[in-house]
């Protein structure tokens, strides 16, 4: 029987690697590419709480480690032993953040931020592609982006911005360089999304109204809404996409 255009988002087989795992975007990814079928090995620091992540994913491990200080080589011999194969997808979803006056922003949280949201992602899909390319298989890379790719949003977050710009690059270099032979590089870029990350912004009932107000869709997004495009981004639903950062922000950047 010939596919239908819902059999090209199943990842029946696939092995894809998530970090950032355990919680938000993150985690809500991983489940939609547990549920369309992929083995997927949830990456992010602490133990017990990666496993319990990993009881809502379907067919998921835990694969502990923080990105920040992981030898790239390691974390992949890892996620292949306990996945049982090569990986043929990577999500970049870990992250944190820092907020603070650019006058007073000390250079140790610069670099942890810039080590986790540009260098970690660059070195581990660095890892990938060379292992993808040496044996001819196809892929797709996931990078996470954010408003910020492109505007100011908010003061007091210069390693995140520039992290964020840089991310974007990145993308699009390795998709420069690699999707000739098959390995796709994408993004999603999020707009505003209830996350323990966000938490403290919408903790503040002001800054919180301020913000739902300049959003077209009037309304936060779900973790669940940076899945399902996501997916689409892992699966052959996307084949002749490359190097794009998808915009995901109910209108924000265009209103
Ligand atoms: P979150 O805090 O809910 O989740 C972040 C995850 O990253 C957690 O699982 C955490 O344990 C993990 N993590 C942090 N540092 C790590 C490290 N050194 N090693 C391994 N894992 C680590 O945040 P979120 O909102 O889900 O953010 C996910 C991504 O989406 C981040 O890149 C963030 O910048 C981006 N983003 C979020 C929003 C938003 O509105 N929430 C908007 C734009 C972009």
């Amino acid at each position: 029987m010939t596919d239908t255009v819902l059999d090209l988002f199943k990842l029946t087989g696939r092995r894809a690697i998530v970090t950032g795992g355990s919680g938000g975007i993150g985690l809500a990814i991983a489940k939609a590419l547990g549920e369309a079928g992929a083995l997927v090995a949830l990456v992010s620091r602490t133990r017990t709480r990666l496993e319990a992540a990993a009881t809502e994913v379907p067919n998921s491990v835990a694969v502990p480690a923080d990105v920040m200080t992981i030898d790239p080589g390691q974390l992949v011999d890892e996620c292949e032993a306990a996945l049982g194969g090569p990986i043929d997808i990577v999500v970049h979803a870990a992250g944190f953040q820092h907020r603070e006056p650019s006058v007073d922003f000390p250079v140790e949280q610069w670099d942890r931020l810039i080590r986790v949201h540009l260098t970690a992602p660059f070195l581990i899909s660095q890892e990938l592609g060379r292992r993808q390319l040496a044996a001819g298989r196809p892929a797709s890379h996931i990078f996470i982006g954010s408003l910020n790719n492109w505007q100011s949003v908010v003061p007091n977050i210069p390693a995140y911005a520039a992290a964020k710009s840089g991310i974007g690059g990145a993308m699009r270099a390795l998709s420069k360089e690699w999707s000739d032979r098959g390995i796709r590089c994408n993004g999603v870029a999020p707009g505003w999304v209830r996350t323990e990350l966000t938490e403290s912004l919408f903790a503040d009932p002001e800054k919180s109204a301020q913000i739902r107000s300049r959003i077209p869709m009037g309304r936060l997004a779900e973790p669940r809404e940076m899945a399902s495009v996501a997916l689409f981004l892992a699966s052959d639903a996307s084949s002749y996409v490359t190097g794009q950062m998808l915009v995901v922000d109910g209108g924000w950047t265009t209103s």
